[in-house]
């Protein structure tokens, strides 16, 4: 993610969380949610939505495998009317919470069996307020003046559709997108056919639920192609070209140095959706922010055009997306600091070596300050999107690209993304993968800027 200012801020006040009977996954940013008990492993959508009614119509199904044996489970999901609810194909009795759809099987799911849990349901779609958001800053299913888009980081994607909402349950998606003329839908993956009507996507790589998305609204599209005939499929506003196709020419470039660097573009398809003006009005968050949803991150109006913030989201596919978190708190760092320090890469690679030295004094002389400096290894709910999380996982990175060298760093993060492809990574990752590039054991570098509780001096 990429506000405005490079990052959220510090306003956040955490919303209490409920009492946590529900079984969470085990992350303690989000205690409740998710579920241990079972990992999907694939998500049908099927989402009709209007724009002019803000009606949706949702279909989902749930391909999963019992890691336990199941005498009941749970899926997160708020809000909607729900139909009919049908395990393997069969109505199964369930009970709802404000935030959790808990199923009771009449017979229990075998450890280990492969199971499929559909679920039908209306309703207007709402946004919603995450704890690890400034109070107010909505987001979720953000509805505007002639169209919808769900940006769902960190913890809101069960607000739209049912799942195990957190990324340790990273799944592969097809999507169905209906929406009435002159509407279009846009989601997730290689579009196999799309219409003003009923569109088809397909996300053929595992995926973080937050990182999701489906758009509704009048777009028209700018196509461009990337390295290895990678095809990249840009949805504008209409009207809008002229102001975007200009920036967007980074993208081609930017993914051509990335690849050469960290390793091959991980996923089938990419492109970006650029939401219109009407936005501004609606949303606070997406005014001014834009979200690595995987494949095709949302651009929110204001920046759009911004290279670093083109490059920043084009980044968070290799890291973020391809690789993910283990815990919040403990690894946004690595996710929002690699991909601010991508945007130091890209001074460098324009505005030369100089240029981006200034950038990291800037910043480093900034946040060192006594009483700037937060620890970016463990932050709390309210601080995962913080300054921390970009700047000082940023100076982290660049700290380490002067311990180790061009070669050696550069080679750190591409055997990090090879070693952890598709899947999720923490500390101790980067620890064992800078440790045997570098021959040295990098434990105490890693301890030092990520849990000093003033700023490490710097490198060089
Ligand atoms: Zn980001």
């Amino acid at each position: 993610m990429r506000s405005r200012a490079g990052s959220i801020g510090f306003l956040c006040l955490l919303a209490a969380i409920s009492a946590a009977q529900e079984d969470g996954i085990g992350d303690p940013t989000f205690p409740t949610l998710g579920n241990r008990g079972y990992l999907a492993s694939h998500y049908g959508l099927k989402i009709n939505y209007n724009p002019s009614t803000n009606l949706l119509k949702g279909d989902v199904t749930m391909e999963a495998v019992a890691k336990t044996e199941l005498s009941t489970f749970s899926l997160d999901f708020s809000g909607f009317t729900i139909s009919a609810v049908k395990l393997n194909g069969a109505a199964v009795p369930y009970e709802r919470t404000p935030s959790k759809l808990r199923i009771k099987p009449t017979t229990a799911i075998a450890k280990d069996a492969k199971f499929s849990l559909e679920t039908v349901y209306s309703g207007n779609p709402q946004v919603a307020q995450s704890a690890a958001l400034p109070t107010g800053m909505t987001s979720g299913w953000i509805t505007y003046a002639g169209g919808a888009v769900a940006v769902c980081e960190p913890d809101l994607a069960h607000t739209w559709f049912p799942c195990n909402d957190h990324p340790r349950n990273k799944a592969t998606f097809d999507i169905d997108v209906t929406t009435p003329s002159p509407y279009i839908g846009i989601a997730n993956g290689i579009a196999t056919t799309v219409s003003s009507g009923k569109s088809h996507f397909v996300l053929d790589k595992p995926s973080m639920t937050c990182m999701a998305v489906v758009a509704f609204g009048k777009y028209g599209t700018f196509k461009q192609v990337g390295p290895n005939n990678l095809p990249i499929t840009n949805y504008l506003p209409p009207g809008t070209e002229t102001q975007y196709i200009q920036p967007l020419q980074i993208t081609p470039k930017f993914m051509q140095y990335l690849s050469d660097r960290i390793g091959s573009y991980p996923f089938s398809s990419y492109g970006t959706i650029i939401l219109p003006k009407e936005v501004e009005k609606a949303n606070t968050l997406m005014a001014g922010s834009a979200i690595e949803t995987t494949s095709i991150p949302v651009f929110g109006p204001e920046g759009s055009s911004s290279p670093e913030v083109l490059c920043h989201e084009l980044t968070h596919q290799w890291i973020g997306d391809c690789v993910s978190i283990t815990n919040w708190g403990d690894d946004i760092w690595w996710v929002e600091g690699f991909a601010q320090y991508s945007e130091w890469l890209l001074t460098e690679l324009t505005d030369g070596k100089e240029a981006y030295i200034k950038k990291v004094k800037s910043a480093y002389d900034q946040f060192s300050a006594p009483g700037h400096w937060l620890k970016p290894g463990h932050l709390a709910t309210q601080d995962v999107f913080g300054q921390q999380s970009y700047i000082g996982g940023a100076l982290t990175f660049h700290a380490l690209r002067r311990t180790l060298g061009d070669a050696k760093f550069f080679q750190t993060v591409k055997e990090f993304i090879a070693k952890n492809r598709y899947g999720n990574a923490s500390v101790k990752d980067w620890i064992e993968v800078a440790s045997k590039v570098s021959g040295q054991d990098m434990t105490s570098f890693f301890d030092e800027w990520l849990n000093s509780s003033t700023a490490p001096k710097l490198p060089g």
